[in-house]
């Protein structure tokens, strides 16, 4: 067993990238049928109280709070860094940081929104995480500051990597967020955008020196141009500076301070949380949020995972298919009955699903852990019956969560299944009202996107399924621009 208490294992195959690679970022059998996903594990139980330690630390950097926790602290100080010298890395990149967007990360308030919950007729307390005020305007900067402290803390061991072009397709917060971090490092980005995308986001790219590139959609030429065109450019070597776990598996771990500052906020006020509403595009926002909260709960800071609610729009939910498919299995069923098929849009319909929230709610309440680790086991072995690319191009005013596949889906559905939690569908009426209310009754400049988990829980207040006596999480993610 290797020394470090951090690894990077493919969630589909088991592969484990060895202890001195600097670049264990994609798994080298990502082909074939298994959905292929390297994620950080962390044996908890050797310095546990060290690890604890972190959630109390009154740092305001939450990559230097919570450093010992993340594979690319344990990496440097295997490769002979010294905490002190990894402490130094982090402050002297966070000033660059700084210089080019005004403010550098530091951690976000979670709090109680009483007149929020009032306006949404809840009994039960709200708490926002507000990302607004974060790097670049949004949550997604996290998991571009965790892949580039890696790429920095590594290019002593891998000179190439200092050198190497960084590629995203996006053209919304994640290029933007992605821009930022890359001009901070002074490293070129390339950024693959469709030829509608906003000539106001385009100009804020290249303003901070990306290269954008329009990517028309060729004749008998399937799926997303943006993407594909990205795909070639890693084909030919660049870097892919994505939100995707599956391309990365390194963009997970900076978002999981999110999930971390959630913890130490909880326990600093004596909180609880019974449930968290986070909305999903890609997936790596939850996925990084579970992973964080799971840490926690085994460290015995929290006593238990909080019900996952992930929340897609009615133009797209990938996410909410596959949960289907693995309820169904679960329920012993060999795919999910025709009726629920039709309800969710299978196969090519995009209708919008006819919610029986208290049937959901009873058939997640009774998940056993073995019979969702099991269901997942096959699941992520069988990719394809379960996730698959959305078949209409969807639109809609939350336009930030519109991926056609959820990437990280696997990791989401586990965390809702563990959890008791279960997906949410959100209409664009119920998107607009919730903006509506989040921006009225809390002041704060979030984008539809941004709330649209929110949406998601007045959904379920909307069905009566919401106890007076709960704790509510949701995550206003982005600002309006
Ligand atoms: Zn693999």
């Amino acid at each position: 067993m290797s020394a470090m208490l951090t690894s990077m294992v493919c969630s589909g195959c088991g592969y484990t990238a060895p202890a001195g690679s600097a670049r264990p970022f994609r798994c080298p059998n990502a082909n074939g049928k298994a959905d292929h996903v390297l994620r950080r594990t962390i044996d908890l139980e050797r310095r546990h109280d060290e690890l604890r330690a972190a959630f109390i630390d009154g740092e305001p950097d939450p990559f230097i709070r919570y450093r010992r926790l993340m594979h690319t602290w344990n990496a440097a100080i295997e490769r002979g860094m010294t905490d002190a010298e990894y402490i130094d890395l982090v402050r002297r990149f966070e000033r660059n940081v700084a210089s080019v967007d005004g403010r550098w990360f530091s951690v976000t308030p979670f709090g109680r929104q009483p007149a929020l919950a009032a306006a949404s007729g809840l009994d039960a307390v709200l708490m926002v995480k507000d990302e607004t005020a974060n790097v670049s305007g949004s949550h997604k900067a996290r998991h571009f500051m965790g892949l580039m402290l890696w790429l920095l803390a590594m290019e002593h061991s891998d000179p190439e990597l200092a050198r190497i072009p960084l590629a995203i397709a996006s053209c919304g917060n994640a290029a933007l967020a992605a821009a930022v971090v890359a001009r901070a490092a002074g490293r070129p980005l390339d950024v693959f955008v469709p030829v509608d995308a906003s000539t106001a986001v385009v100009a804020k790219l290249q303003e901070l020196g990306a290269r954008v590139t329009h990517c028309p959609r060729k004749p008998h030429e399937a799926g997303d141009p943006s993407y594909l065109r990205f795909r070639e450019a890693v084909a030919a070597g660049e870097l892919p500076f994505t939100c995707q776990g599956n391309e990365n598996g390194l963009v997970i771990e900076g978002c999981q301070t999110l999930g971390y500052e959630i913890a130490s906020q909880l326990i600093a006020a004596e909180g609880k949380l019974d449930r968290i509403f986070v909305q999903v595009g890609g997936g790596a926002l939850a996925s990084a949020v579970i992973a964080a909260l799971e840490d926690a709960v085994k460290l015995g800071l929290l006593p238990r995972l909080p019900r996952i609610h992930a929340v897609q729009t009615a133009s797209a939910f990938p996410l909410r298919r596959a949960w289907d498919h693995v309820v169904a299995r679960i329920s012993g069923d060999a795919s999910p009955s025709e009726a629920a098929l039709a309800a969710v849009g299978f196969p090519g319909r995009a209708c919008e699903p006819a919610e029986d929230y208290q049937a959901m709610d009873e058939i997640a309440s009774r998940i056993e852990p073995g019979e969702a680790e099991a269901a997942m086991r096959f699941a992520v072995a069988h990719r394809a019956q379960f996730m698959w690319p959305w078949e209409t191009v969807p639109e809609s005013i939350a336009h930030g969560i519109l991926d056609d596949e959820t990437y990280d889906w696997a990791a989401v559905v586990r965390g809702m299944l563990l959890s008791g939690g279960y997906p949410i569908v959100v209409s664009e009426e119920q998107l607009t009202r919730a903006n509506t209310m989040a921006v009225e009754s809390t002041g704060i400049a979030v984008d539809h996107t941004g709330s649209s988990g929110f949406a998601g829980l007045l959904e379920l207040q909307g069905a009566g399924l919401i106890e007076s006596d709960e704790s509510i999480g949701v995550l206003f993610t982005g600002r309006k621009r």
